[in-house]
């Protein structure tokens, strides 16, 4: 099945959780132009449009495309905004983002992987992606308040920089580890007036986030 028809069919399986039976075509459109293959190993080639997660190096992942899609579309993407992105892995996300905002500021804690996708983003053409390697609990203060914050690592808790780095209007989603070892993805959403409201979106299972905090 095209990689495309499986997150269709994700996002309609998972509608009763998500409350979103479709995702914008801007977000659909932008999936479909990033090259995946691109993002993992030889060894992975036959399996890059497959609507799962895969392993990369140093022991990590590259998203599921729905749950990719999906982080996407709960951020709202515009024109104008500027995104901060905690986990770059791939950079398969930070592609999948370039088309629809203005910048995407992407922390990694490993330093070979900020290598790496550097590497691919840059060979690939992509210009509105400044990536760095460190902590992402503490986000990137020196470019914040964001529009919206994307984090592909499962935290203990959201952490408390991340929401301070946020723009009145802005939204961020997160997986967040819960009892017995479960994980929740979180939107938390800050209002005109500073005020924030979460809501679980949907289970999940991503990798932790690691970092001294
Ligand atoms: N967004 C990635 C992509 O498109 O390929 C997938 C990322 S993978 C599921 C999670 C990434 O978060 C890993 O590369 C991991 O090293 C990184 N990570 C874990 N803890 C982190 C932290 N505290 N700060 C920044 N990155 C972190």
């Amino acid at each position: 099945m095209d990689m495309l028809d499986a997150i269709r069919n994700s996002t309609r399986d998972t509608v009763s959780y998500t409350g979103r039976a479709e995702l914008s075509e801007r977000v659909l459109d932008a999936m479909a132009r990033v090259p995946r293959h691109e993002f993992v190993g030889a060894d992975m080639q036959s399996r890059a449009y497959l609507n799962t997660a895969l392993p990369i190096t140093h022991g990590q992942t590259i998203s599921q495309p729905f749950i990719v899609a999906l982080m996407t579309d709960f951020i709202d993407p515009q024109p104008d905004h500027v995104v901060l992105e905690v986990g770059t892995g791939s950079g398969y996300q930070a592609a999948v983002l370039s088309p629809l905002v203005s910048h995407i500021y992407s922390v990694e804690i490993i330093p070979g992987l900020t290598e790496t996708a550097g590497a691919v983003l840059e060979r690939l053409g992509y210009e509105n992606i400044t990536l760095r390697t460190g902590d992402g609990y503490a986000g990137w203060p020196e470019h914040a308040p964001f529009d919206g914050i994307i984090v592909t690592a499962a935290a203990p808790h959201i952490p408390a920089p991340l929401v301070e780095q946020l723009k009145p209007g802005g939204k961020l989603i997160i997986p967040v580890e819960s009892p017995r070892g479960a994980q929740e993805l979180i939107l938390v959403e800050k209002s005109e007036n500073g005020s924030t409201k979460e809501r679980s979106v949907l289970p999940v299972r991503f990798v932790p986030l690691t970092g001294e905090r």
